[in-house]
């Protein structure tokens, strides 16, 4: 596997597969490999691509008292899991590489809709740092490809409009969710749980299928659904943020026509935040 800290390498790397008539696949992750990141390299693979996989911790999309800082940084084992997941090169560009201007002010990317609301609303500026960073590897990597977690969905669907927005030629994969024994969503921030915020964190799934289940049994009581699952999250020991139920695309309160929905939720143990979503397909149910 090759490593690239510099986008001159990494492109000139990228040409000579082009020039071989190879295509390129583009898993952008922050580091800290866990079983959901990996399962984006196998599929990314299972396309017959070279995989390009970023490492980057990227400061535009943390807001001021978030855990930039903190977040975990393990390069060395993350670079042993990509090699045996067979991905063909590294890209882990510093700061300075990314942001050669400085990282305060910079050209940056506002994807409007699907990024207001829940995450969005939770952490003002975060979707425009992602948009931004996500743009900027693109033209960096010119992936053909680029595949992203289900678990972060409205992340998912931003990325989905930036690209149909400003004319990426790139197609987007969305894989689905890689869940722990207990459902719990696997996440680099699952790290920061204690052993008992642990034990109580698979609730935060276990709450969101019955909402699915509500809803698959018929309820059309979104707001009261959400008000429930609120309830239940606050009594599981969570400071809930939000339980939104959307339509799975736009991301907007559903109308009588939506059929594809998608419950997202965020939701505090201690300091740690966790988010989690499942879809809803109400096709074929009357
Ligand atoms: P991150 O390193 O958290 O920025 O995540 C990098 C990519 O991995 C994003 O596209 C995430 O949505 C995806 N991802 C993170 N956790 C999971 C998971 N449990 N299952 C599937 N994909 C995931």
């Amino acid at each position: 596997m090759f490593q690239f800290d510099t986008v001159a390498e990494l492109r000139a790397w990228v040409q000579g597969c082009r020039q071989r008539g190879e295509r390129i696949a583009l898993v952008p992750t922050m580091g800290n490999l866990h079983a959901g990141h990996i399962k984006l390299v196998t599929e990314a693979r299972a396309l017959g691509a070279r995989v390009v996989v970023s490492i980057f911790v990227n400061p535009t999309q943390f807001g001021p008292n978030e855990d930039f800082e903190r977040y975990p940084r393990t390069l060395d084992e993350d670079c042993r899991q990509l090699r045996e997941a067979g991905a063909d090169a590294v890209f882990t560009p510093s700061v300075a590489e990314v942001y050669p201007g400085g990282h305060q002010v910079v050209t940056r990317i506002e994807v409007p809709q699907v990024s207001e609301g829940m995450c969005g609303a939770a952490r003002p500026g975060h979707f425009a740092g992602v948009a931004t960073v996500v743009a900027k590897l693109f033209n960096m990597v010119q992936p053909n490809v680029a595949l992203f977690g289900c678990k972060d969905y409205q992340q998912l669907q931003v990325i989905r409009r930036l690209v149909r927005d400003l004319c990426f030629p790139i197609e987007i994969i969305g894989v689905p969710t890689v869940r722990e024994t207990d459902g719990l969503a696997m996440s680099s921030r699952n790290g920061y749980l204690t052993a008992e915020q642990r034990a109580q964190a698979s609730m935060l799934y276990q709450i969101l299928s019955e909402t699915r289940a509500a809803i698959a049994g018929g309820s059309r009581e979104y707001a009261a659904l959400e008000q429930v699952a609120m309830a239940r999250l606050a009594g599981a020991g969570f400071a809930p943020e939000y339980v939104c139920v959307r339509d799975a695309v736009l991301l907007a309160v559903p109308t009588a026509a939506d059929d594809e929905l998608v419950i997202l939720a965020a939701a505090r143990l201690g300091n740690t935040r966790l988010i989690d979503n499942l879809t809803v397909s109400l096709r074929h149910k009357g």
